[in-house]
């Protein structure tokens, strides 16, 4: 099959939210008045993001979410998408099963796939994701401001307590390991709450390197420090028994690939994220504070300071 019989077969689709889609050099659209374009890029390269055998389904929901988890963390409302594909060979039974977990994803958050490259080369995901958020409203991750609580969304560590079974550091049940692999292979872009939370939230972004990294960008862009209680962190019953171990810390502190929503907001928020969290059906949960100062300091439940090795992944250290 030609490059462009294997674009028009598996990745062209109508696109009624665009001026126009694939096919011409570039894609046109328009964003409504009073809007912002939010634009993102998340790669995902194989042997670093994920295994060379892994289920292409998975990959096109993963390729998209992480992505879409982008527009989530802006508030943004995700609109159009663009996917750079380098793959080794031309591999109908894979192409067919990746854009079918692609477009799965796309539709169920109304995501039009406006056009992309097509290049033979070592497998590599590349996703371009555009939205749109009403002017000034975005959450950004220079607003937190000293007397905000911290909160997260959803549970943190799974996806970490996943690739540690996966990679022989620690054996699941096999009930624990199908229900963190679900997270690590299929995560949930938070865009409702990121949407829920302009004008709310001071602060914001996806926990893609681990809850301490991605906390510390909000830190340093914000040039303030935070107090985290280990006992306050939304933790499953999968990753509680290993919470003894450094293992068990390290998934919940510095665990990636959980794709929750770490923000900040005023204090006298907190009843209306809780009422919040009731209405999205999603778990929120207020893990700490936002004080004056450089770094980030982790509480046990005795108020004693714990050491952490490591923050959460980074690709050159
Ligand atoms: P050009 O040579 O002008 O860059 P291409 O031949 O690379 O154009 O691509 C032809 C059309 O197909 C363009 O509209 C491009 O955006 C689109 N496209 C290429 N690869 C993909 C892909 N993997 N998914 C979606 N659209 C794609
Ligand atoms: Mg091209």
């Amino acid at each position: 099959m030609s490059e462009f019989s294997l674009i028009r077969r598996y990745f062209t689709r109508a696109t009624p939210g665009a001026v126009l889609g694939v096919g011409d050099d570039a894609a046109l659209v328009r964003v409504g008045s009073g809007m912002e374009l939010a634009v993102s890029t998340d790669m995902l390269v194989c042997g670093t993001h994920f295994f060379a055998d892994a289920d292409p389904y998975l990959l096109g929901h993963k390729a998209l979410a992480v992505n879409i988890s982008d527009m989530a963390a802006m508030g943004a409302q995700p609109r159009w998408a663009t996917l750079a594909l380098s793959l080794p060979a031309e591999d109908d039974a894979w192409l067919e099963r990746f854009s079918a977990g692609f477009f799965a994803l796309a539709d169920e958050y109304h995501v039009e796939l406006i056009g992309g490259d097509t290049t033979q080369g070592p497998l590599n995901l590349t996703v371009t994701i555009m939205g749109e958020v009403p002017q000034g409203k975005a959450l950004r991750r220079d607003g937190a401001q000293v007397g905000d609580e911290i909160w997260v969304s959803g549970r943190l560590g799974d996806a970490a307590l996943a690739l540690a079974h996966m990679q022989g550091k620690v054996v699941l049940a096999d009930a624990s390991f199908i229900a963190t692999a679900t997270t690590l292979h299929r995560p949930v872009p938070r865009v409702a709450l990121g949407i829920a939370l302009r004008g709310k939230a001071h602060s914001a972004i996806d926990i893609s390197d681990g809850l301490l990294a991605d906390l510390g960008h909000i830190l340093e862009r914000s040039k303030v420090a935070a107090e985290i209680q280990f006992d306050q962190l939304p933790l499953s019953a999968h990753l509680k028994p290993y919470l003894a171990q450094a293992l068990g810390k390290q998934c919940a502190l510095a665990g990636g690939d959980d794709y929750e929503l770490c923000f900040t907001a005023p204090a006298a928020r907190h009843a209306e994220l809780e009422k919040l969290s009731v209405q999205l059906e999603l778990p929120l949960n207020c893990i700490g504070n936002i004080v004056a100062g450089t770094g980030c300091v982790v509480r046990a439940a005795d108020g004693s300071e714990m050491t952490i090795r490591e923050t959460g992944y980074d690709h050159f250290a």
